[in-house]
């Protein structure tokens, strides 16, 4: 043999993404197409950062602003945080990688909630460390007295989507600092706010950047890739403690955040209307998605972000596959390790109007299978 991959390496399996809009429609040869698989905004970008992409497009000879320093500033003055206490990433999921690489470590164990978001796994992974999966409770809720257990001496990382992804559940504030508070010395608690700006509105709901002030060991992970619309250009930032910072800056790559994204970013942030717009619409999205799968006796969590989790108490491919051949991606929680049940992004009107439209005619040809 010429090379040898490392056996961390060949243990990790791909991410498999929402199928693309493109395929299905070459796949079925539809027209209308509703893509609910990957909790994008169904809005789009706020038309403030697509101005300031356009303004970019002529820069993009010069690299980036390595320190990406008007983005930070931006994030520092929205959140009263010092820039020294703020990190940029290529998306969040590259700042998952990051923690993984400052703190992990053969040896080492990271505690996650089961299902939850997968590249937490796959960094650990990477790392060689142990992965200690914890179910959630009865509620598809983080299972803290039970993670809080897993945890032990040679745990680095607790990682907790808040709200979590794909259930969309939350922790509250009060028994998320006694966790803090009774976790051994050395394991810091990440808690992975991607959709902050939906849950935002909940009294018990928990802030990461509260905890930080506090001087407890937490990091907080934002991203500008659902209510702000702005996934495919990949930009997610951090809070944390300046020393955590300080590591992350010297382990990234220097130009992980694109000059155009650094720019968007900004735009974005300042556009107060087009989240507006977004969390209302996603308001009444969840509640007709939440409603039609409760027709079809589906139990759905109660969601805090921009998708809704449901099981069926049967295998849900079939009504994936029926779905697909009438133009609607949503996912099935197979990928996550539960597969009878769905998760379904908020979709624009139109989308929900298909989704609708075909789902009692899925639901009998998935029954017929
Ligand atoms: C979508 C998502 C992310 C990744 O966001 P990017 O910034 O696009 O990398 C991180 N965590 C959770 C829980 C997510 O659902």
């Amino acid at each position: 043999m010429r090379w040898r991959i490392r056996e961390n390496v060949k243990r990790l399996t791909p991410y498999s993404p929402g199928k693309p809009i493109e395929e299905v429609r070459r796949e079925f040869g539809l027209t209308r197409i509703a893509k609910l698989a990957s909790n994008e905004n169904p809005l789009g970008p706020s038309p403030k950062a697509v101005e300031a992409l356009k303004a970019a497009a002529g820069d993009v000879h010069r690299y980036p602003d390595m320190a990406a320093a008007e983005l930070k500033e931006a994030i520092s003055r929205r959140f009263d945080l010092p820039p020294t206490q703020i990190v940029l990433g290529n998306g969040s999921d590259e700042i998952i990688h990051n923690l993984s690489q400052v703190f992990l470590a053969p040896g080492c164990s990271v505690v996650t909630g089961r299902p939850s978001f997968i590249q937490y796994a796959a960094a650990a992974h990477l790392a060689g460390a142990e992965l200690i999966e914890v179910d959630l409770d009865a509620g598809a809720r983080h299972d803290l007295s039970a993670m809080l257990k897993a945890a032990g001496e040679n745990t680095r990382i607790v990682w907790i989507a808040n709200p979590n992804n794909p259930t969309g559940t939350i922790v509250e504030r009060e028994p998320l600092e006694r966790f803090i508070q009774a976790l051994p010395e050395g394991a810091v608690t990440v808690l992975d706010e991607a959709y902050y700006e939906f849950a935002a509105h909940e009294p018990n709901y928990p802030n990461s950047i509260d905890l930080i002030r506090s001087g407890y060991p937490v990091v907080g992970l934002r991203t500008f890739s659902k209510s702000y619309g702005l996934a495919g250009l990949r930009v997610g930032y951090g809070f944390m403690p300046p020393e955590i910072a300080d590591a992350i800056d010297s382990v990234r790559e220097p130009f992980n955040v694109n000059r155009p994204a650094q720019a968007a970013a900004v735009a974005a942030l300042d556009d107060e209307e087009h989240l507006q717009r977004t969390l209302k619409h996603n308001d009444r999205a969840l509640r007709r998605i939440t409603g039609l799968l409760q027709r079809f006796g589906a139990a759905t969590t109660e969601s805090y972000a921009n998708f809704v989790w449901a099981d069926f108490g049967f295998d849900t491919q079939p009504l994936f596959d029926a779905l697909l051949r009438r133009g609607v991606i949503i996912r099935t929680g197979a990928i996550f390790g539960r597969p009878t049940s769905v998760r379904i992004s908020a979709g624009t009107d139109e989308d929900l109007d298909l989704l609708e439209e075909a789902f009692e005619d899925a639901m009998k040809e998935a029954a017929a299978i």
